[in-house]
């Protein structure tokens, strides 16, 4: 059983305490400025030593910062607090560990932080999942704010959530995206409610393993109050439901794209129904929102709002409100957004498709699809992806650096789809690829950028990538 975190509202334990911030970006930058204010004594290490380094390092007022050396621990370092990219197997983590000292992450801070100024702490409903974190959080916190409560989407976006908790403004609920990381560091979290959205292998070289990096996903249920929302479709993710030691009481909620069962929420005949959270759940469904009330309506962004629908209402919020904040949401900019449509082909931009599972949900939602793809394949295979989304490939465009390991999956898998190999790593390839595309697609067909592969070979950022994408778009339609 799960003990509830007590909170300190004294700040004393961090008075003095010499506290090392791994890394040098946001979320260290956000860690060193409040427990510096709160009376640590911080000393902030990076590796680089860039320009832009220096920069951030004067900005920071009262404390010491030690650029390009990312592997010794300051003496006296009474407790590290680590960014979400550092990998556990960092020397520096080594040499706490050898001294006997806690490594911890920016949401662990956090969670230690809240309610320290005597408020009384908002509730976590924490979301994690390989893909459709961002979004799912969003819609739930836009849920939430249809619900009249005070709220944000925190975590891994926007605003550091050390600095969301500690801030000016009061919160009743926060909706709270975790990575696979931030849980690593996360120890003593315990969420109101969570849900694990999917799980596929990502970022196995900072985890280690398959096992490590679900084991990582699954503390996210730890300690939870109220639900574990689960996917009724991806096993593993109702496997880390039963592993977690919860609070009594806590119930297991499944979601699924087909007709609910008893505790669970999902769809029937285009409707959102919700039988997890009624009065007799044998026999009793509520309505909820229709499928087009969610943007955009492809399959597994249903299953996001049915996650999202299920967190908020655990936490009690009424069934208009799940329909209002869905209607109100519009996801975030390069996840499966209409670009426009040119000679009637539909121009879709997935950019953060950035892994396999990601883009065979994106290629799962149209029929006859021209597929732009490739880039860094970060240790992936592709052969079940282009198994499964074969019979609905028209044609492909490859580009980026590991391109070859999606031709021959491809050739595989695929033999009777036309491709068209690139060759080119430059960010002008996006144009040309737009261009082969619109020659390999046919009105009623779709153009989908969703690389399944990370960006980074061509593109500053997913962002940049999509951004390239719609540009070539435009230009095919002005016709120049
Ligand atoms: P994350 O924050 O986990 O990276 P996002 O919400 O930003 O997730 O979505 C990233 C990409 O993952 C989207 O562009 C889409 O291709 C895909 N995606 C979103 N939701 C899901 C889901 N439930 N299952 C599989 N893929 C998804």
């Amino acid at each position: 059983m799960g003990g509830r975190q007590v909170t300190s509202g004294q700040g004393s334990e961090w008075k003095g305490l010499r506290v090392t911030v791994a890394g040098l970006g946001v979320s260290g930058i956000s860690a060193a400025r409040a427990l510096t204010a709160l009376g640590a004594v911080v000393t902030v290490v990076d590796g680089g030593d860039s320009e832009a380094h220096r920069e951030r390092a004067a900005a920071l007022e009262g404390v010491e910062v030690r650029l390009g050396d990312a592997e010794t621990l300051p003496e006296g370092t009474g407790l590290v607090v680590t960014s979400p990219g550092w990998k556990p197997s960092s020397p520096l983590f080594a040499a706490a560990a050898e001294a006997g000292v806690d490594v911890v992450g920016d949401v662990e801070i956090a969670w230690r932080l809240r309610g320290r100024d005597g408020r009384e702490p908002a509730p976590w409903l924490a979301i994690t999942g390989t893909n459709g974190k961002t979004t799912t959080t969003q819609m739930l916190a836009s849920i939430l704010r249809a619900a009249g409560l005070r709220t944000a989407a925190v975590g891994n976006i926007g605003t550091p959530i050390i600095d969301v908790v500690l801030g000016e403004e009061t919160h009743d609920v926060l909706a709270v995206e975790l990575s696979s990381y931030q849980l690593h560091w996360a120890p003593s979290l315990r969420a109101h409610s969570a849900a694990v959205l999917n799980l596929a292998p990502d970022h196995l070289d900072w985890h280690g393993s398959m096992e490590a990096y679900a084991a990582d996903k699954g503390r996210i249920y730890e300690g939870n109050r109220v639900a574990c929302v689960y996917n009724t479709a991806d096993k593993a993710t109702e496997d880390l439901v039963r592993g977690a030691d919860v609070e009594e009481g806590c119930r297991a909620i499944g979601f699924t794209l087909g007709a609910p069962g008893p505790s669970q929420l999902g769809v029937v005949d285009g409707i959102l129904v919700d039988r997890a959270f009624v009065e007799n759940r044998q026999r009793n469904a509520q309505e909820l929102a229709e499928v087009a009330d969610v943007n955009p309506p492809a399959p597994h962004n249903i299953a996001n709002a049915l996650a999202a629908a299920a967190l908020a209402r655990a936490y009690g919020v009424p069934a208009k409100a799940v329909r209002d904040g869905l209607r109100a949401f519009t996801p975030d900019a390069h996840r499966i957004a209409h670009v426009a449509d040119v000679d009637g082909v539909a121009y879709i931009d997935d950019s953060k498709a950035t892994n396999t599972h990601a883009a065979e949900a994106s290629l799962a939602a149209y029929e006859s699809i021209v597929w732009i793809a490739g880039g860094l394949a970060k240790g992936a295979t592709f052969d079940e992806l282009v198994a499964k989304s074969a019979k609905r490939l028209r044609g492909v465009v490859l580009i980026g650096a590991d391109r070859a390991l999606i031709g021959e999956a491809l050739a595989r898998h695929a033999p009777e789809v036309p491709v068209v190999d690139l060759d080119r790593t430059d960010t002008g390839a996006m144009l040309a690829a737009v261009r082969s595309a619109r020659g390999l697609a046919g009105a009623g067909d779709t153009v989908l950028l969703a690389p399944a592969c990370a960006s980074m070979d061509m593109f500053a950022n997913y962002n940049k990538r999509g951004d390239a994408f719609a540009q070539a778009v435009r230009e095919l339609g002005t016709g120049t």
